[in-house]
């Protein structure tokens, strides 16, 4: 019996597995409804000029809106359509659309402002990416400075020479290049010189330490003079409050994102938002 008990004990784990797998399969078919039925949308959260209080830019983030009015976050199914090569489609859709959504901001708002695209790994590492993005840019006649592709730290560890290639390809059609989540991805100061990068985004984790006293604003103001000394424009994501703003212009920091200055928005939205 105790055996059993024990067995038991097994099975609870290996039925969560089962239970697990089950639930990637549903959740892989449904992700191929939503890629047929365009079921995605794109929000998107500015970016503020910390030294002039404008907005230079958006992120573009993705959403998968549910029956219900909820939608499920992009971390917990972006990794399932790397596995399957649904991230190929979907990847693509995003490219086109968020160029597309870019230009329609810029005309109905009369601004310049520049459009940041998450990248995942496999979109990233694929050689034909940079047709796709030369074809997206043709297509929708957005002008490639205007957009800027956000690859995180831990992308260019694995395949370093894939990597700086496919980064080379990209600059190459004019299009800007950020190191998303910095300093999380535990990369060595030297890839970041040798990669023909444009911006540090410095992650959340260290801005939250900010609210925790003296060491947080050291580590903070090390990363803003690392990433301004590389000749970077530096962005601080998931800022939430006033005192982490007032730390990051104290520090230097060029740029501002998060809850604090704005949530991620339909781009209906954000045009209403920036018109007032
Ligand atoms: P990320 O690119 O680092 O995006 C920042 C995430 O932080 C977003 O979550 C955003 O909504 C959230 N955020 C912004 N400001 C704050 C803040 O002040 N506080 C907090 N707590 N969070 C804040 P989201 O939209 O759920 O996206 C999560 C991640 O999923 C992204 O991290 C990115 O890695 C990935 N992702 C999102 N959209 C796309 C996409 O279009 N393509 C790809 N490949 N990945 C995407
Ligand atoms: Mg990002
Ligand atoms: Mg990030
Ligand atoms: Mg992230």
């Amino acid at each position: 019996l105790v055996k059993a008990e024990g067995k038991g004990g097994y099975r609870f784990f290996s039925d969560e597995l089962n239970r697990s797998s089950a639930e990637r399969v549903r959740l892989e078919a449904r992700l191929h409804r939503a890629v047929t039925n365009e079921e995605f949308t794109l929000y998107y959260q500015p970016k503020l000029d910390l030294k002039t209080g404008k907005i230079m830019g958006v992120e573009a983030l993705l959403r998968w809106p549910q029956d219900d009015g909820s939608t499920v976050s992009p971390e917990s199914f972006i990794p399932l359509t790397e596995d399957t090569g649904l991230i190929n489609p979907i990847g693509q859709w995003i490219i086109v659309q968020a160029m597309q959504d870019a230009c329609r901001i810029n005309q109905q708002t009369g601004l310049q402002l520049q459009v940041a695209i998450n990248l995942s790994v496999r979109q990233f590492l694929n050689p034909g990416v940079v047709g796709l993005v030369a074809e997206a840019l043709q297509y929708t006649g957005i002008d490639p400075a205007l957009v800027e592709f956000e690859i995180t730290e831990s992308m260019l560890i694995d395949k370093v020479e894939d990597a700086r290639q496919s980064m080379h390809n990209l600059r190459n059609l004019g299009v800007q290049l950020a190191i998303d989540d910095f300093g999380t991805g535990f990369s060595s100061m030297s890839y970041l010189k040798e990669f023909p990068v444009n911006t540090m985004k410095i992650d959340r984790s260290f801005i939250m330490s900010l609210d925790h006293g003296a060491e947080g604003l050291a580590i903070v103001t090390a990363l803003v003079s690392l990433g301004k000394a590389m000749g970077l424009g530096v962005v601080a994501e998931g800022v939430e409050n006033k005192t982490q703003m007032d730390l990051l212009s104290e520090s230097g920091c060029d740029f501002g994102q998060g809850f604090y200055i704005d949530r991620p928005m339909p781009i209906d939205k954000l045009i209403a938002s920036i018109g007032q």
